[in-house]
């Protein structure tokens, strides 16, 4: 296998240097094929939310693209274009009544003020594009053992109503859908936004309420840094894990199978012990045939909305941890970004495009696809 690697490696040395040469061999495109990513990223430019001057920057997924793509961390070819949703997709994950009230504009002023986000059609179809994407990526990460939506995460959205910037919840979505289409069984979703996962807690617990919130757990060989603590809750065919700041939205925070509640100021060391900690935890108890991972951007010190401190460069080590936890089980993952509120947008970019870096490098390069 490692032999295998080095072999595709070298060869992309020399194809990139021959691609240079003014006289193209006549097997130039299988060359210029074996340059692609071992796996795609699912991006369309609907997935621009249509808010306004918001602390969420609704255009920050295209700006990914075109840093992704300016910093030639993948090309062109790389990219899947997804179709929307169905309604009946949505309906995997949420209540007749609420995707109808999306669909007409029905929904009460309380229920818009919920969703923090101005309520349009074409946010609707915007969030249908999110949902999306991330069953394409599933699909394409049982296909590849990755991919890449460079989008969704919206995981605060629950099966009646929307929360937090989030109207529904396309992580649900695309796990149901690919119940639906018995393509996996079980399912582990980790969650790494800074903020707990509360939507896709309740989607797949519904039984899950703070009275319910489990025992004390201490992790046998780690100790807390400072107070952190960790709650277990029984999982079903879906187990999700949520490492998030306690001292933060949401206030009430149902019951993960495993909740790691953070301090505030938690540092890069400190967060990747516990990741570590969580996942090896996770893999002991729940055998998943598919991850879904929520690679928030928010985290990261100069968050507006977090209290973490992780630095960039923790935020990749985060990221080659979780896809290379999936790598050495042999589980697919795919990815999905959630939350990025940095005071400079430029931040908020960087630290997922660095999803994609860290997801390159953790699996390397595909062998030549076209011929
Ligand atoms: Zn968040």
């Amino acid at each position: 296998m490692e032999e295998e690697y080095r072999r595709q490696k070298s060869g992309v040395r020399s194809r990139r240097a021959d691609s240079n040469s003014s006289l193209l061999p006549s097997n130039f495109w299988v060359r210029v094929a074996s340059l692609m990513l071992s796996f795609n990223l699912v991006y369309r430019d609907e997935y621009y939310l249509p808010i306004g001057q918001h602390v969420f920057a609704g255009q920050k997924f295209r700006l990914v693209q075109q840093l992704v793509l300016g910093k030639h961390l993948a090309e062109p070819e790389d990219f899947v274009c997804p179709l929307p949703a169905s309604d009946d997709d949505v309906r995997l994950a949420h209540t007749e009544d609420y995707v109808r009230k999306l669909r007409e504009g029905a929904l009460s002023a309380k229920e818009e003020l919920l969703l923090e986000v101005p309520f349009s059609p074409e946010l609707v179809t915007a969030f249908w594009m999110h949902a999306g994407g991330s069953i394409r990526a599933a699909e394409l990460a049982l296909r590849d053992g990755v991919a890449l939506n460079l989008g969704g995460g919206f995981h605060h959205a629950f099966a009646d109503h929307g929360e937090g910037f989030c109207m529904i919840n396309d992580i649900a979505i695309a796990i149901l859908r690919m119940f639906q289409d018995r393509k996996a069984s079980r399912v582990m979703v980790l969650d790494c936004d800074v903020h707990q996962g509360n939507g896709t807690a309740v989607i797949f617990n519904p039984q899950a309420a703070p009275a319910q919130a489990a025992t004390s757990w201490s992790a046998p060989l780690l100790q807390p840094p400072r107070s952190v603590s960790v709650k277990e809750a029984p999982a079903g065919d879906v187990f999700t894990i949520s490492l998030h700041q306690e001292n933060n939205y949401p206030a009430w925070k149902p019951a993960s199978s495993l909740d790691v509640n953070l301090p505030d100021g938690t540092t890069d060391a400190e967060y990747l012990s516990w990741l570590d900690n969580a996942l090896t935890s996770a893999f002991r108890q729940f055998d998943p045939d598919l991850i879904a991972y929520v690679a928030g951007a928010d985290p990261y010190a100069q968050d507006q909305l977090g209290g973490l401190a992780l630095t960039m460069g923790g935020l990749k080590q985060r990221d080659e941890m979780v896809f290379g936890a999936a790598k050495s089980h042999r589980v697919p993952i795919f990815s999905v970004y959630a939350g990025g509120y940095a005071r400079h947008v430029e931040d908020t970019i960087a630290i997922h495009a660095n999803t994609v870096l860290a997801a390159k490098e953790i699996f390397a390069q595909r062998k030549v696809r076209t011929g």
